[in-house]
């Protein structure tokens, strides 16, 4: 016998199928969304769907943006030669955060995973490789350092050998495995200065 209400357990399924939400949270978000005002209900789910029907990738950098250009690809007062290659729109943002990189970025959305069948072709790679026919200077290449990321980044490196232009990879020190955007500034500017040729 069910003791909640069908609508009631609709939401707690939806909601145990967020990362990160397992079957106690599920619950006490769908009861606190049963008491919130109709104001706030209607509010957060113009939100989600707002977020899910407007937001596409920029058509240069595919990071995640309201427009066909996102402001940082937009912008001249950016360094458009150098392009910091990240995993996601995420760890962007935590260079971002630390208001001293200048360059572009490239998001590819993802990491070469061999257990996880995810190949170069899963990846915003061939992107990649299609801007730098274009007057570039630097890559960057600031995937974690997972051994997805490690894959990755070789993978990236072979690749763009052959061009002559200069690819490096962010100093180890960013801890192993971790997410970049869990990663502090400091330790994300140390990283970035310590940049080796690969
Ligand atoms: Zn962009």
């Amino acid at each position: 016998m069910d003791y909640y209400s069908s609508h009631i357990l609709k939401l707690i399924e939806e909601f145990s199928r967020l990362p990160g939400i397992g079957p106690k949270s599920a619950g006490r978000l769908a009861f606190h969304i049963i008491n919130m005002p109709q104001e706030q209900v209607d509010s957060l789910t113009e939100a989600i769907t707002g977020a899910k029907k407007n937001v596409r990738y920029c058509k240069q950098c595919y990071t995640l943006t309201d427009e066909e250009l996102c402001p940082i690809c937009k912008s001249n007062k950016r360094d458009h030669q150098t392009i910091m290659v990240v995993e996601n729109t995420r760890d962007l943002a935590a260079y971002e955060k630390t208001g001293q990189y200048h360059g572009v970025y490239h998001v590819l959305h993802g990491a070469i995973s061999p257990m996880l069948g995810i190949g170069p072709n899963d990846i915003k790679l061939k992107e990649l490789i299609e801007r730098l026919r274009g007057d570039i200077r630097e890559v960057i290449i600031s995937t974690n350092s997972s051994l997805e990321g490690e894959t990755t980044a070789v993978y990236i490196s072979k690749l763009i050998k052959p061009t002559g232009i200069k690819v490096t990879r962010i100093a180890s020190g960013v801890p192993v495995g971790g997410d970049l955007e869990y990663v502090d500034s400091v330790t994300l500017l140390k990283a970035l200065e310590g940049r080796v040729d690969m």
